[in-house]
């Protein structure tokens, strides 16, 4: 198990026109980065989104794979997936880990470019306390997100200019270089 809670954000996030906004919830998101955070010994996988009409769609989602059916058709899936849990704002992410935890966590928040206060994925060995990372959904988190964290992390780099990952890409990538640095 990691000491890392992963959060992905559906507000506040901007839209390409750098419009602070909230996103709606994909069935994709919550089954690929379920998946990974499982993999990788996540704690919790948070879908923060202040709208409760989005928490009762996830709650559709994660119903079907609490029946009989969805734990016999695919069981990797359905434990994957018992990781998410919905909160409405990172702010009680934050809380939900204290409670938890018995100590505050870090925030971590993630982009394709390079913000201040950079953490190196090489110094993320370094950090002895649990961690919230965030990511974006949308054109990304909102600037105010990144100011308010402890720490922004590294952006993935590719092989040229162009650098658009998927959240569910990111995720699977950040976590895997986390986990092996530790
Ligand atoms: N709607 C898009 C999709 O297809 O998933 C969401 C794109 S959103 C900007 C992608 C999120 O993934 C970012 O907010 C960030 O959290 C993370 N991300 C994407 N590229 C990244 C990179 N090169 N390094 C670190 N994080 C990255």
């Amino acid at each position: 198990m990691s000491n890392i809670y992963l959060g992905l954000v559906h507000y506040p996030v901007i839209n390409k026109f750098n419009e602070t906004v909230t996103t709606s919830i994909t069935n994709l998101d919550i089954h690929d980065i379920s998946r990974s955070c499982c993999t990788f010994g996540v704690k919790k996988f948070f879908v923060i989104s202040p709208l409760m009409t989005q928490k009762e769609l996830l709650s559709r989602i994660l119903d079907f794979w609490k029946t009989d059916l969805a734990i016999k058709f695919n069981p990797f899936r359905v434990e994957a997936l018992r990781l998410v849990k919905f909160v409405d704002s990172i702010r009680s992410a934050q809380e939900y880990i204290k409670k938890q935890e018995e100590i505050s966590s870090l925030t971590i928040t993630t982009s394709a470019t390079k913000q201040k206060s950079i953490l190196k994925f090489s110094e993320y060995g370094n950090i002895d306390k649990p961690v919230l990372l965030l990511f974006g959904t949308g054109n990304g988190l909102s600037r105010e997100v990144h100011e308010l964290a402890d720490f922004v992390l590294e952006p993935i780099t590719g092989s040229g200019e162009y650098n658009h990952l998927s959240v569910r890409s990111a995720v699977a990538i950040v976590l895997d270089r986390l986990t092996s640095e530790k």
